[in-house]
């Protein structure tokens, strides 16, 4: 069998998947541990979320079994069914993918934590689906590095609230009965000043969150680096970082 994360894969018979995901968690922990050795940084401040999508319910059964707390799922519609039939781990369940607000009841009914935050719009609907469910809703506000000064031009369109809008954002999720502010999140741009250099990307996120953390202590999250970058993050001061990849395997294109 080739080294890395190509193995069985998810429709390999159980024990064989469960090895493959064990293998594999493993050498991120030991990644991780190494980050946080050379940043000096104790391995507790960083905890690892592990994105799911695409995977089936059984592989996040394997992985709770294996210790894993915290599963990320950035589709609704793939992310609930699978929060159900899972209702009976006690797992943390994170929400990433770009949210429509006609989605955020489904959301609210599954979710302990969304990362992609990114307009007032969004909050207000967030904000009535946590009352209607009658649970609070953790948000973090997705920063898009891309939208900043003379790069704004060129932004891709994917999520995100340009820096210069975050303070507006976070006082409105403050301001949300039903909500509270955790953090911020960010994925390393691919275009503008930011692209190829996801260190100098999460340290601006870090920046950022401190500013934030100054009028609201307990918005502590820094959500920041995936399976290729992971490193770059714990350095800058990620609190939490989103890896799957690197965990499940290669996942097929979709569509
Ligand atoms: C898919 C995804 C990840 C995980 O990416 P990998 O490269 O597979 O580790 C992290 N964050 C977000 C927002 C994602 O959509």
């Amino acid at each position: 069998m080739a080294e890395g994360t190509r193995g069985p894969g998810a429709d390999a018979d159980p024990g064989e998947r469960a090895a493959e995901l064990a293998a594999n968690l493993a050498r991120v922990e030991e990644r991780l541990g190494a980050a946080c050795a050379a940043a000096g940084r104790a391995r507790e401040e960083v905890t690892l979320v592990v994105v799911t999508k695409t995977y089936p319910a059984s592989d996040v059964r394997l992985l709770a079994d294996l210790g894993v707390r915290h599963v990320a799922e950035n589709r609704h519609q793939e992310a609930g069914p699978k929060a159900e039939a899972l209702a009976d781990l006690p797992l943390v369940w994170h929400f990433v993918g770009q949210l429509q607000t006609n989605k955020a009841r489904a959301v609210a009914g599954f979710c302990d934590y969304v990362h992609s935050v990114d307009r007032i719009r969004l909050v207000d609907a967030l904000a009535s689906a946590a009352r209607n469910r009658g649970r609070e809703l953790r948000c973090l506000l997705q920063v898009a590095l891309d939208k900043e000064g003379a790069d704004a031009e060129t932004a891709s369109a994917r999520g995100g609230v340009a820096p210069a809008d975050v303070d507006a954002l976070a006082a409105a999720v403050t301001a949300a009965p039903g909500l509270s502010l955790a953090g911020v999140m960010t994925v390393a741009p691919l275009t503008g000043r930011y692209a190829g250099r996801p260190g100098a990307a999460f340290a601006r996120l870090e920046e950022i969150s401190s500013g934030l953390r100054r009028n609201d202590p307990a918005a502590t999250m820094v959500s920041a680096g995936m399976s290729s970058d992971l490193e770059e993050a714990v350095a800058a001061g990620a609190t939490h970082v989103r890896v799957g990849t690197a965990v499940l395997g290669v996942r097929p294109r979709l569509g």
